[in-house]
């Protein structure tokens, strides 16, 4: 439970079924946005996500709200994307805004998946 397990993009990755399945070393289901990096189970530099590069390798915040360019155009490029999730991640993160990052990870532990419910 801590503001780690929580992607740059909003995406909460300690309830998402993906990561459950997680093994290191040989990297089977999802590693977590910004987990194993601190431990050297993993290198930055493999990184792709055009936002977790900007935001945690680049900038070495936690997500996108720390950012003083907030919202900017790559997360608008995120966000145009086809599906809910993409809408949703923004959500997550605009509660992180208005609530902190504790009352999200106070909520979103109780999840299912990366994404739910925003209520307090
Ligand atoms: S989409 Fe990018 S920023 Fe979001 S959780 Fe995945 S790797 Fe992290
Ligand atoms: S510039 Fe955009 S992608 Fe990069 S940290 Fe700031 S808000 Fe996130």
């Amino acid at each position: 439970m801590t503001i780690r397990e929580i992607g740059c993009c909003g995406a909460y990755c300690k309830t998402c079924i993906e990561y459950q399945k997680k093994k290191y070393p040989n990297q089977t289901g999802c590693l977590g946005c910004k987990l194993g990096y601190d431990t050297g189970e993993r290198d930055l530099d493999k990184a792709k996500c055009e936002i977790k590069i900007c935001c945690f390798k680049e900038k070495n915040y936690e997500t996108c709200v720390d950012c003083p360019n907030y919202p900017c155009k790559i997360l608008e490029k995120h966000w145009s994307k086809k599906g809910w999730k993409y809408q949703q991640t923004k959500k997550q993160l605009e509660f992180i805004i208005n609530n902190g990052y504790e009352n999200f990870i106070k909520i979103s532990d109780n999840w299912n998946g990366p994404r739910g419910k925003l209520f307090l």
